[in-house]
């Protein structure tokens, strides 16, 4: 029997409290960061040789720090992509941080990693990839990105000799997330970008490759179309591209960190085919899948050649591939060794609401951004830039220059009523600043949308 610590069972119910008020509101200020000076003078020395107790630490984190965050599930945050994690999701995290598990091999996590498997067959279903095809959850969209990059590079340098001596090349669009560059960057493989911000189509793709050298065709190893820009929520035509990958034998990455979720939605899951002939496809379960941070995923249509590049070798993990290889392995086909089951918060919450659910509240998403469009339209201060795409609206306040929209949205998000954040629309040779909204929780109203729109007057 444990002996029952009265303190700890306090601070047990502090945490439940804090955990319960936090995610049972939903008005609330959205939040904003201090100087590090500020946030000091406010809270003094935290770390100290004998502590400063939990109860003492607690409450500096209630009464300033938690403050000094912004609220990514806030109805009315509709920057970047924002979150909004299910209240299942939450509290399950919770138990997944309370059972330390690692989840790296099945002989020490198997309870753990088969929950995230169950999970993991439901998004790969949403693909169309063929029989065999699987994935593991990674620690975002980069780190899935980076595995199947690795993975990607390895299968091409196990082809031939001469490759093992090639510096790779991939192709991608400037629409393709940041993550890709920065990816290639580490993996030292070089980044041919098609320069279109719009949808890359096939033609386009083909165009660039008959511009390479000799030289660049036999570095080119993979193509890396994206599945959902994160500004615009574009989806490239992946059918065409999936032919020319098949055509010339080139590894196909649909990187739909963002867009991954609306694999779900009945009512644009026709934009996404050819994606079921990718080689791998990232999905954010943190984006658009209502998952705590942090949870990505790669999928492989062979996974088998995952393991191949990311399988570790040390004589202490031998006794993982003997007791532990009935089981599935996550280490194996990613980047990282211990790791954090991940997926377990999503099991939760897929088992407790079932998938249905989820595609419900994807499509509150797309009709938030539908709504959005239709309020813009009808508004004579504002203009679309572009029809909404997926949940990404981009649009203009007539007149305003950059400044002026930094202004706005700083103004607001200083009283802690929105964050919506400027960006850049490439049309022709020029960028022009706009501003843009992304979707992702069920909770934003048309009222929300409204109030912001009217702040622009
Ligand atoms: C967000 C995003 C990423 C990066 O994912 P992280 O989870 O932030 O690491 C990569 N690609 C796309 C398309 C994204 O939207």
């Amino acid at each position: 029997m444990h002996k029952i610590d009265l303190d700890l069972v306090e601070m047990t119910l502090d945490v439940m409290k804090y955990t319960i008020d936090r995610i049972s509101k939903t008005e609330d200020v959205i939040g904003k960061p201090q100087k590090a000076e500020t946030l000091k003078a406010l809270v003094g020395e935290t770390v100290t040789d004998k502590g400063i107790g939990g109860e003492t630490a607690f409450n500096l984190w209630k009464q300033h720090l938690m403050h000094a965050n912004v609220k990514i599930d806030h109805p009315r945050h509709l920057a970047f992509v924002p979150a909004a994690p299910t209240r299942a999701s939450i509290l399950f995290d919770l138990v997944t941080s309370a059972s330390s598990i690692h989840g790296a091999y099945w002989m020490e996590g198997a309870g753990g990693i088969f929950c995230e498997n169950e999970a993991m067959k439901w998004i790969v279903s949403l693909t169309g990839l063929p029989q065999g095809a699987f994935g593991v959850f990674t620690s975002g969209g980069t780190a899935a990105n980076l595995s199947a990059i690795v993975t990607a590079r390895e299968y091409w340098r196990s082809l031939n000799n001469d490759n093992k001596n090639r510096k790779g090349l991939i192709i991608t669009s400037i629409g393709a997330h940041s993550s890709i560059k920065a990816m290639a960057k580490v993996v030292d493989v070089d980044v041919l970008l098609v320069d279109t911000e719009d949808r890359l189509k096939g033609a386009a793709l083909q165009q660039t490759m008959d511009g390479l050298t000799i030289h660049q065709k036999e570095r080119l190893f993979a193509v890396v179309a994206t599945g959902g820009t994160t500004n615009a929520g574009i989806i490239d035509d992946l059918e065409g591209i999936a032919a020319i990958c098949e055509k010339e034998h080139l590894w196909l990455h649909v990187d739909a960190a963002y867009g991954g979720g609306a694999l779900a939605a009945d009512s644009v899951r026709h934009l996404f085919n050819g994606i079921e002939k990718a080689d791998s496809i990232t999905i954010d379960p943190h984006k658009w899948m209502f998952s705590p941070y942090d949870c990505g995923a790669v999928i492989y249509k062979q996974p088998e050649l995952a393991k191949k590049a990311h399988s570790q070798e040390g004589s202490y993990l031998d006794i993982f591939k003997d007791e532990g290889a009935h089981g599935f392995n996550p280490t194996d086909y990613q980047i990282q060794l211990t790791r954090r089951v991940r997926g377990l918060p999503l099991w939760f919450s897929l088992a407790t609401h079932g998938t249905d659910r989820y595609k419900q509240a994807v499509e509150r998403g797309l009709e938030l951004a539908t709504i959005a469009g239709q309020l813009i339209k009808d508004m004579d201060h504002v203009e679309l830039v572009r029809e909404p795409s997926l949940s990404c609206v981009l649009y203009r306040r007539k007149g305003w220059t950059p400044d002026d929209y930094r202004d706005w949205t700083f103004a607001n998000h200083d009283k802690g009523f929105a964050l919506v954040t400027p960006t850049k629309w490439k049309a022709g040779q020029s960028f022009e600043t706009v501003s843009r909204f992304c979707f992702i929780n069920p909770d934003t109203t048309e009222q929300d949308i409204k109030a912001i729109l009217e702040s622009m007057k």
